[in-house]
Parts: structure tokens; C-alpha cells; sequence
């Protein structure tokens, strides 16, 4: 029985991947699916509440699997990440957002906010400038800004070329988010180094607006923090009334979660480009 439980335990250690039980291995099944062009982009619109509007949207990439339906990213991309298919994957959907968005360009306000997240490991050569620079050659100077999603928990090292490679970015317009923030370490200096232009307050203390006392300190904590590193915010996973509210009386101006929508494929998003945001 000890045997049988240490067996499962590593097939569960793989990523908690249902799909990966079948005859191929879950490495061949990744790579089926990038030829086969299955990774999808979806979009959550982020709200500037100063006026209602969108101030633009994050892409978060879905497996649409021909027997499985639609696979949320936890399954998939911590699996991608350790084989080192998560850089091709984002490579083709940023091929696809550009797609999505440059057939749609004419819905789209002037400077539109897209954000993409991307992997330490993208971040490893200059490669990442060519793909940026080719994605915004798609669109008028101005007309869509792009955002680069870093999550905390992974630090990028500062070495020559991430120096290098930052500051390229940089003087494409690339604008570059610290995701999840609150949950990894990064300090003033990183945040310097990198030149960060929005912290994305994890979605594990908007929640505790709901809650009390101590939770609550830490989340006030955790706004003073930002609000001191005067740095644009954006709160992720907004899904009450009290919630927003609470935040934009902090001054916490961009939200984003399911309050306002879910994130959506490139038809319903331009669908609801089209209507007027509601007051
Ligand atoms: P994340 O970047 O922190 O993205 C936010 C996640 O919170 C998304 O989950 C989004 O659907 C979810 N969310 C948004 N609003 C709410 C809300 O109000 N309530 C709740 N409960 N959840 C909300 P999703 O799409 O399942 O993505 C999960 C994670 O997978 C992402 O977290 C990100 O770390 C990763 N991911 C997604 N797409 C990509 C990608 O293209 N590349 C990389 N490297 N990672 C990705
Ligand atoms: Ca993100
Ligand atoms: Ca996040
Ligand atoms: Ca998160």
C-alpha cells in the first residue's frame, strides 16, 4: 500500500495532468498541441475606475484540447515550464493576440493596455525584443501598449543581458508589471533595476477586504507598501461591490476580476467593446 501511494504521489507530482495517463507522454502531448495550435489566447479586461472604462486586458492562455474542452493554464504551464515549452507557447499566442487584435484594431481605444505573462525563463536571452518589436510593427505608434507580466515569485538575476534586454524593451514602449505581488520578495532595488511600471496586488489580499482584523491590516500593509513605491496598481481578483470600493477609496485606480468580467475569447471581447461600459 506505502508503494501504490508513492507511485501516485509522483504521477500527481507531474503536474496534476489527467491528460498525461493516456499512452503518450505528457512532453508529446505539449507538443501536439503547440503544432497543432491549441493553446488559445483568453482576455480579462482591467477597469480604470476613474472613468468605467477598459483600460485594457490581460491574455491568459487556455489549452483547447479536441477531447478534454477548455484546460485552465494551473494544469498545463507549471508542466510547460519544467519542460521548457512554456517560451514556444508564448511565441505562438502572442502570434495569435496579435491576430485577434490587429483584425479588431479599428474597436480598440488609443492606447490600449495588453498585457502578457511571461516566464523567467523568456527572459533569458534577447529574443523576447524581437518578439515584442514585431508584435507592436502590427499597430499604429501608440495605439496598443504592451505589458510584460513578471511574476514575484520567480526573481529574474540581474545579469549583462537582462540589463540589456530591459532596457530594450524600454525603448520599444514596453511597459512591465510585477504579477502577483506581495506573495515573492522583491525589494525597492529590483524594483528599480527592472524599471517596474505596475504592481499587480495578488488576489489573495484583495480577499481580505472581507475579513477581519489582522487580515485587514496586512492588506492595508501591502497598499501603503505600493502606494509608497509610487508605482501604477492594478488589484486582481475584484469580485464584490466592497471589494472595489474599498480599493478605489484607497486610491487603487485599475481593477481587474469577475466583478467586471471573466476572462473571455477574442469574439466576446470585442462584442463587448463595442457596447458602452455601464456607469
Ligand atoms: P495570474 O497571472 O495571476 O492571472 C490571474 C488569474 O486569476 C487568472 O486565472 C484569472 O482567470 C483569475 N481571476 C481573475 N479574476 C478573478 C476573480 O475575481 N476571482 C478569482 N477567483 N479568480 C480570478 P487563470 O486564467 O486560471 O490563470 C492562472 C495562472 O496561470 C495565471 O495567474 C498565470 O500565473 C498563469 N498563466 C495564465 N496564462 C499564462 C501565460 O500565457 N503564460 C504564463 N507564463 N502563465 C500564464
Ligand atoms: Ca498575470
Ligand atoms: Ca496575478
Ligand atoms: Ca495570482
Amino acid at each position: 500500500q506505502w508503494l501504490l501511494l508513492v507511485i501516485l504521489g509522483a504521477l500527481g507530482g507531474v503536474g496534476s495532468f489527467r491528460l498525461g495517463l493516456r499512452s503518450t507522454s505528457p512532453g508529446t502531448e505539449l507538443k501536439r498541441a503547440l503544432a497543432a495550435s491549441e493553446f488559445v489566447p483568453y482576455y480579462q479586461p482591467v477597469v480604470d475606475t476613474e472613468n468605467g472604462c477598459w483600460h485594457g486586458v490581460e491574455t491568459l492562455m487556455r489549452w483547447q484540447h479536441p477531447t478534454e474542452g477548455l484546460v485552465p493554464p494551473d494544469q498545463f504551464i507549471p508542466l510547460a515550464e519544467r519542460l521548457g515549452l512554456i517560451v514556444p507557447m508564448t511565441r505562438a499566442m502572442m502570434r495569435k493576440v496579435r491576430e485577434d487584435l490587429v483584425a479588431h484594431a479599428a474597436q480598440l481605444p488609443a492606447g490600449f493596455h495588453l498585457s502578457i505573462n511571461i516566464t523567467a525563463a523568456h527572459c533569458e536571452n534577447l529574443q523576447l525584443v524581437d518578439e515584442c518589436r514585431e508584435f507592436l510593427a502590427a499597430f499604429p505608434a501608440g495605439h496598443v501598449v504592451l505589458i510584460l507580466e513578471l511574476t514575484e515569485r520567480q526573481m529574474i538575476t540581474s545579469t549583462e543581458v537582462t540589463r540589456q534586454l530591459f532596457s530594450a524593451l524600454r525603448g520599444l514602449g514596453v511597459r512591465i508589471a510585477i504579477d502577483d505581488f506581495g506573495t515573492g520578495h522583491s525589494s525597492l532595488a529590483y524594483l528599480r533595476e527592472f524599471h517596474v511600471d505596475f504592481l499587480k496586488i495578488d488576489r489573495s489580499f484583495i480577499a481580505m477586504v472581507d475579513s477581519h482584523a489582522l487580515s485587514r491590516h496586512l492588506l492595508e500593509n501591502i497598499l501603503d507598501l505600493s502606494m509608497r513605491l509610487q508605482v501604477a496598481l492594478v488589484a486582481e481578483g475584484v469580485e464584490s461591490v466592497e471589494q472595489s470600493h474599498y480599493l478605489t477609496q484607497r486610491g487603487v485606480r485599475l481593477l481587474q476580476g469577475y466583478l467586471f468580467a471573466k476572462p473571455m475569447p477574442a469574439d466576446r471581447l470585442f462584442a463587448a467593446l463595442q457596447t458602452p461600459p455601464s456607469p
